[in-house]
């Protein structure tokens, strides 16, 4: 059982200057018709007793919004105060299910300036949350810059208890590590993405060794990644791209952690990669690319493949196809925030409360329930990041 209050103060000026300005208009939006008739009855007290009913849905608002999941659709209306025979108030529920409430306690008092309401609620349980884990993220970006911790805390909230921060050169990296070790929820890799390789050899090996560094010294580092080829918007350095992934698979095997792996306008390169090079610990070919080829040899070689927004992009013809061709055992989920937001969001900043869209795509594609593939996929999450 749980317990929750909610209190609340305010001026009866404030509630009178209301009513007398905007009258009708003001009194409709907030009370009932059983609210109104009872204040209006009490005459030369009707400003205390609106402002009673006032200050108690305010606290309803306090005491009950933590435990639902459409909080923000709750309206005034949704709580009536009414008196019993004896004068005593409590509050009717309206239009919300309140199968999870034991009980109510309300009280209310007013004097010549103030009102004040207490609601304390009883719950018969938590209501229960499904648990997403969040494989590939990039909240150490700079459109985080402004508001991180608060959109951290929202997707908590929203039952992302697990989210690896992926770093794609140092500076990230390091950002990535220092989320990380901030948040407990949040784990991280480290890496160097192909559009951030350096332009010499020599400074690749130095780069190179210190994601080493950084991956040994630092216990939330879960995998190297973000880490692969991308040819979309470098086709100069193949090469060296080619060289950069190569040697941060080995790193990987080193130190015995799975990779992250993007490809994008890459797929024969990758292929030959992913068939000649073993990668020991596992990975995943993270934002799959709907080609059945990479994927079916991402597969062969022991990888996951890690479905994100784009599943749920209407131009993404294949998307169905591609995610039955992967059994349960080695699907997981990812944002890759702050891009690539799933429909219904596309073209708004990402972040990991997305995650249910992509789950619901994924569901309605294998015919399963959304439940079933949240839970599959943390567990998948877990057992490849060795969690
Ligand atoms: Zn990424």
């Amino acid at each position: 059982m749980i317990i929750k209050c909610g209190t609340d103060i305010i001026e009866i000026s404030r509630i009178k200057d209301s009513i007398d300005n905007l009258g009708e208009k003001f009194i409709n939006k907030i009370f009932t018709e059983d609210e109104i008739a009872y204040c209006e009855s009490k005459k030369r007290q009707k400003y205390q007793h609106y402002a009673a009913r006032f200050a108690a849905k305010e606290a309803m608002f306090k005491a009950i919004s933590e435990t639902l999941e459409d909080k923000y659709d709750l309206c005034w209306k949704n709580y009536e105060v009414v008196c019993d025979k004896n004068g005593k108030p409590h509050i009717n529920i309206l239009g919300i299910n309140t199968d999870n409430i034991e009980s109510m306690d309300i009280s209310l008092s007013h004097c010549k300036e103030y009102a004040t309401a207490n609601v304390v609620i009883l719950y018969k349980w938590k209501r229960q949350i499904m648990e997403y884990f969040d494989t590939h993220a990039h909240y150490d970006d700079e459109k985080f810059e402004k508001d991180r911790e608060e959109v951290l805390e929202k997707i908590f909230n929203a039952g992302v208890t697990k989210c690896i921060n992926m770093g794609c050169d140092i500076k990230s990296s390091q950002k990535a590590i220092e989320i990380a070790n901030n948040h407990d929820f949040i784990y991280c890799g480290v890496g160097l993405h192909p559009e951030e390789i350096p332009q010499s050899e020599e400074e690749l090996l130095k780069t190179i060794s210190q994601i080493k560094e950084l991956a040994t010294k630092n216990n939330k580092v879960v995998a190297i990644g973000e880490i692969g080829l991308d040819y979309y918007w470098k086709q100069d350095n193949k090469e060296l791209q080619k060289h950069a992934f190569i040697k941060q698979i080995e790193l990987a095997n080193e130190l015995k952690l799975p990779v992250s792996i993007h490809t994008r306008d890459a797929i024969d390169d990758m292929i030959a990669i992913i068939r000649k090079h073993k990668i020991e610990c596992g990975g995943v070919l993270h934002c799959c690319p709907f080609n059945r080829e990479l994927v079916k040899h991402g597969l062969e070689n022991g990888l996951y493949i890690g479905f994100g927004g784009t599943s749920t992009f209407k131009n993404s013809k294949n998307a169905k196809e591609i995610v039955n061709i992967v059994p349960n055992d080695r699907i997981l989920i990812e944002t890759d925030s702050p891009y690539l937001s799933p429909e219904p969001k596309r073209g708004t900043r990402n972040d990991s409360s997305n995650l249910k869209h992509v789950v619901e795509k994924l569901a309605e594609y294998k015919g399963m329930n959304v439940e079933e593939i949240a839970t599959i996929t943390y567990k998948n999450g877990k057992k490849l990041f060795k969690m």
